[in-house]
């Protein structure tokens, strides 16, 4: 285990922001070594898991203990279709070793940043595809009750963006995926079939590889590069709401994007609304929104403040909410 003091928290969205502490895991016998670090600590400390930082917005100064697990392996028993990935494993370099492997499901996936150990966070998905589908298990340290923990795919609970990981005590270090589940590609999702359209190509000869390229250009003409212009990807997530409460007092419902889910849950494509309502918003210093993505709140210059970037999103939440009578929820994990 290794402990940094006052150490720079690297994030997508260019915050420049300090912990108190900083601790990197390299190995299971480092859990029982944190556990007794924190128990030595205030018991206010709060503690924030990280993998690559591409959805957090962070204060300027975290003065609590962040921990980064390190695990880089990839194990894969193909007797048991069971692929065993370390929580610091790139999820799209991971992708592309399973696409090279001929194993379906991961394609739709591509290109999406941040870690494996992060993943299931969110329940990450893209393009009609989310991570749950391709999960077996979770191992996890609980570092309140200082063990182990599997935790099969029923037991986290996956739904759109979220999952019972999302605020627990659980630091994941290894993520068992089945490679068995899934034999074909997926174009259903409008942006792919508009895409096959444009290039005038046949689905039914498009290989993995093929596929992985497409949702890759397709996110490429789409969404900002975080490495150049600091990001988090979708600022807000889909709203899921009852079509009936809609305000259409100053856009019809032709205007928007609704995905129905059953006879009385709709979801609303929340990039199109923020869409309809961006002349409307005041300028900020630091933060704006993307010019490709309205979903996609930029600081180009790495200057803007958490406080800066949380303001601009309840402006914009304020309009979505007067214009449309729809509340948006923010997206990336918050540090206080
Ligand atoms: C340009 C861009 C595009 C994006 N596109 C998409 C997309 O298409 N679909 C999508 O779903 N997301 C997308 N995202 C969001 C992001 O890629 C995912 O949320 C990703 O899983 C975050 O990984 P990370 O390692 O950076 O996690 P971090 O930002 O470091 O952490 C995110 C959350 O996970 C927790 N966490 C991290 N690692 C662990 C661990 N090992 N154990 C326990 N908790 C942990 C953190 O505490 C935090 O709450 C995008 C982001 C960017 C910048």
């Amino acid at each position: 285990m290794k402990i940094h003091k006052n150490f720079n928290i690297n994030n997508s969205l260019g915050i420049n922001s300090i912990a108190k502490f900083f601790i990197e895991i390299e190995n299971i016998k480092d859990f029982e070594e944190l556990f007794n670090f924190i128990s030595s600590k205030d018991t206010s400390s709060t503690l924030l898991i990280i993998g690559e930082g591409t959805n957090l917005v962070l204060p300027e100064t975290f003065d609590g203990i962040v921990v980064k697990p390190i695990f880089n392996h990839i194990n894969y028993d193909k007797i048991n279709n069971l692929i065993s990935v370390g929580a610091s494993v790139n999820w799209d370099y991971f992708v592309d070793l399973m696409v090279k492997d001929n194993i379906f499901g991961f394609e739709n996936l591509s290109l999406i940043p941040g870690s494996v150990g992060a993943a299931p966070i969110q329940n990450i998905g893209a393009y009609g595809q989310s991570i749950s589908s391709l999960i077996s298990s979770i191992d996890c340290f609980d570092f309140k009750l200082n063990k182990f923990v599997n935790l099969s795919n029923q037991d986290c609970d996956f739904d759109y963006r979220h999952s019972i990981l999302k605020d627990n005590n659980y630091i994941i270090y290894n993520v068992n995926f089945t490679s068995n589940n899934i034999s074909e590609c997926n174009y259903d999702y409008d942006s792919i079939k508009k895409y096959i359209l444009e290039f005038n190509l046949d689905a039914k000869l498009l290989t993995l590889k093929d596929t992985r390229n497409i949702i890759c250009k397709i996110r490429k003409r789409t969404l900002p590069n975080h490495l150049i212009t600091p990001n988090v990807g979708s600022f807000f997530k889909n709203p899921i709401i009852q079509k009936k409460i809609i305000n259409q007092e100053y856009f019809s419902l032709n205007n928007l994007i609704i995905w129905p889910l059953d006879s009385n849950l709709v979801k609303i494509g929340a990039a199109r609304l923020i869409d309809l309502i961006k002349e409307e918003l005041d300028e900020y210093d630091n933060v704006s929104i993307s010019s490709t993505h309205s979903l996609v709140l930029v600081n180009p210059e790495s200057k803007a403040s958490q406080k800066e970037i949380l303001s601009y999103a309840s402006h914009i939440k304020d309009i979505v909410q007067k214009k449309f009578n729809i509340s948006l929820e923010i997206e990336p994990t918050i540090i206080n």
